[in-house]
């Protein structure tokens, strides 16, 4: 997958095209979630755990090459 890595015309819709989801009752906000719903990520982007933040959370995508940072400030 490390092919379309940073290649704008071969990344996968989900990652151009973030949707958002509002929490509902078919789809309830998690324990310890915030906010009124999640917006989609990439398929494969994960956390970074190589440091340790505690104001948030790094992601990155092998895919697309996105990454975003989870401020837990903003999702306050
Ligand atoms: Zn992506």
């Amino acid at each position: 997958m490390g092919d379309h890595k940073g290649d704008p015309a071969k990344q996968p819709d989900i990652c151009r095209n973030p949707v958002f989801t509002r929490y509902s009752e078919d789809f309830p906000r998690p324990p310890g979630g915030w906010g009124d719903g999640v917006w989609s990520k990439c398929p494969n982007i994960k956390e970074q755990t190589d440091y340790i933040d505690f104001d948030g959370e790094q992601y990155d995508c092998d895919v697309c090459g996105k990454s975003y940072y989870l401020d837990y400030e903003d999702m306050k």
